[in-house]
């Protein structure tokens, strides 16, 4: 019974207040693009920067000018960052956050009206960067120093390096739902809604199952899944690119077996896919795969629910455990 899922019926999940769900570019996406630009990039100078967004540059010094005539040493991942390593131990780090989106164009190629915040040119082409929203939030830090660097990590370990025992560590340090400790860049680097609901729903495990609660063999088929999930995508992304510059990023594909894919068959299985929608966000999974069937197990949440929204997963995750202790205390 503690571990049953709670989970919020599909009627509640119509709210007018909701919104589309907001992706940002995860682990395989930003792979892709580490390749894509290395390949093009490297050992090549930044000629000229054109910034058009004000507040996309979020640092002062050193002067973003200074990257300028600068050779590219490397180009890496930083969690959901990529990181141009320049002359001179300086360091660009570009987070697209939710649309910022990167483009390969012919040199001296004009940044777009509207949606371009800064073009990049190279002698042998032009790195235009743009965001499709209104809300400008993709940013561009410059740094000094390796340990300047190390100040933009978020600390999560890399699920790609780590040891199964790390991961489980990791994933035993604090007690969260699965799907908020999967996303958390503090406990993993680079993993966020669309690749977390591969996981799991590879996993067979529900989004809202306690970390501290899972067995060794759930946390060690988890860390299986993990690796699985992200190589797999990053094989099939390249697969996809055939060496092309990835100009369609997006954290939806019909390939995947329950993220964006709410009402329709579970690959597996054939039951439709079910969500959970809290803020502007939302899981996806497939209740006979991951959940044993159920979809809603605890009436006082569904209440407590009803008058309430819960704006984040930790909300929704003190609210089931308020709900809990008020069903214990009959
Ligand atoms: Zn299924």
């Amino acid at each position: 019974m503690e571990d049953s899922p709670v989970l919020i019926p599909s009627t509640l999940a119509f709210l007018p207040s909701l919104t589309y769900p907001r992706d940002m570019p995860e682990l395989p996406d930003v792979t892709l693009y580490v390749e894509a630009l290395a390949s093009r990039i490297v050992d090549q100078p930044i000629e000229r920067i054109c910034l058009v967004s004000p507040f996309f540059v979020r640092t002062a010094v050193p002067p973003i000018r200074s990257a300028e005539g600068k050779r590219v040493h490397r180009v890496s991942r930083l969690g959901k960052r990529i990181v141009l390593e320049l002359d001179g131990e300086l360091f660009l780090v570009l987070h697209l956050m939710i649309t910022g989106r990167l483009h390969w164009k012919p040199a001296g190629a004009k940044v777009p009206g509207k949606v371009g915040l800064a073009a990049f040119d190279f002698p042998n082409g032009t790195l235009l960067i743009t965001e499709a929203s209104t809300k400008k939030r993709a940013a561009l830090h410059l740094v000094q120093g390796a340990s300047a660097l190390a100040e933009l990590d978020r600390g999560g370990i890399d699920v790609l390096a780590a040891t199964p025992e790390a991961f489980a560590a990791v994933l035993r340090s604090e007690n969260h739902t699965l799907k908020r400790a999967l996303t958390d860049p503090t406990l993993f680097d680079g993993i966020g809604n669309a690749y977390s609901d591969e996981i799991l729903h590879r996993a067979r495990l529900s989004p809202l199952k306690l970390t501290r609660r899972l067995s060794d063999e759930e946390i060690a088929r988890l860390s299986s899944a993990a690796v699985h999930t992200l190589r797999e995508w990053i094989e099939r992304l390249r697969a996809e690119s055939r060496g092309r510059f990835p100009e369609k990023v997006t954290a939806f594909h019909p390939e995947m077996a329950v993220h964006g894919r709410y009402g329709q068959p579970c690959p597996d299985c054939g039951t439709p896919v079910q969500r959970i929608v809290y803020a502007e966000n939302e899981a996806n999974y497939c209740p006979t795969c991951q959940t044993g069937g159920r979809l809603l197990a605890d009436r006082a949440l569904s209440r407590l629910l009803r008058a309430d929204w819960p704006k984040t997963l930790d909300e929704l995750e003190q609210r089931r455990a308020a709900a809990r202790g008020s069903t214990d205390g009959r």
